[in-house]
């Protein structure tokens, strides 16, 4: 990321905090308890690590896409309320993995081990990613994974398009922080935000390559489609195939 383009994004971090503002005091005095304190403690806090932050990233404008994202997550998603999935979420799932890398892995939304340990993708189907990953000769260290949604839904019920609209900007940002070459959608939700709704569904755009901003796109099935159809494995097996080409090719 450039001078010019950090800049910018610190200019983003302001807005949205002033516009969030109005949003913190509403929520305190909705009397959600824990959240007010957490959000007033935010509210003090957050003018002079902006500033402190800011001054570090101008003083050094090659400041790593790490040291960026740690900025996204703690100035802009750690405390967010912008939806109802802040109610009972026990953390946020930020996402995790190389900030350098080539490849990312987009999901739909964190379930209950992610909710508890804040890392994407650790329940049984995050054991399996992880082995479809390395079935790649890669390691799950050097691919970035992330959600489209932050909070988990109740239940690990499918997202609301409201809380998909009201999320997936924290995504892209990730996206574009991150700059991968390749980005492998996994499932419903975060094929059809990524590469749009108009295109069919997953068992029809998978095997195909699409575009996102630049960047080559590869749909294929959710972990979890897979722990209940272990023939649609083999399916996912030629996407991961495609995949280790583009990422070798060089
Ligand atoms: S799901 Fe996203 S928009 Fe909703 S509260 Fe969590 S971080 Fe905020």
């Amino acid at each position: 990321m450039n001078e010019t383009e950090l800049k910018q994004f610190l200019n983003d971090i302001k807005s949205f905090i002033a516009e969030n503002g109005e949003s913190f005091t509403v929520m305190s005095a909705a009397s959600d308890k824990k959240l007010s304190t957490k959000s007033k403690n935010f509210m003090q806090d957050k003018n002079g690590f902006l500033d402190k932050t800011e001054n570090a990233v101008e003083s050094d404008s090659n400041a790593s896409k790490s040291d960026i994202l740690k900025f996204l997550k703690d100035m802009k998603i750690n405390e967010c309320i912008k939806c109802r999935l802040s109610i009972a979420r026990k953390q946020i799932v930020f996402g995790e993995g190389n900030p350098e890398s080539k490849l990312m892995f987009i999901g739909e939304a964190p379930g209950a081990e992610e909710d508890n340990t804040g890392r994407p993708f650790v329940g049984r189907a995050g054991q399996l990613l992880t082995k479809i990953v390395e079935s790649i000769n890669l390691k799950r260290e050097d691919v970035y994974i992330a959600n489209i949604i932050k909070c988990r839904p109740p239940e690990n019920r499918n997202p609301m398009e409201d809380e998909i609209s009201l999320c997936s900007p924290f995504l892209e940002e990730q996206i574009s922080i991150i700059k991968p070459e390749i980005i492998c959608t996994l499932g419903k939700f975060a094929t059809e935000f990524i590469i749009g709704k108009d295109k069919g569904a997953i068992s029809s755009v998978r095997g195909k390559d699409f575009d996102y901003k630049g960047i080559t796109v590869i749909p294929t099935y959710h972990p979890s489609y897979l722990l209940r159809n272990p023939a649609a494995k083999r399916e996912t097996w030629e996407d991961m195939k495609k995949i280790r080409a583009l990422y070798f090719k060089n």
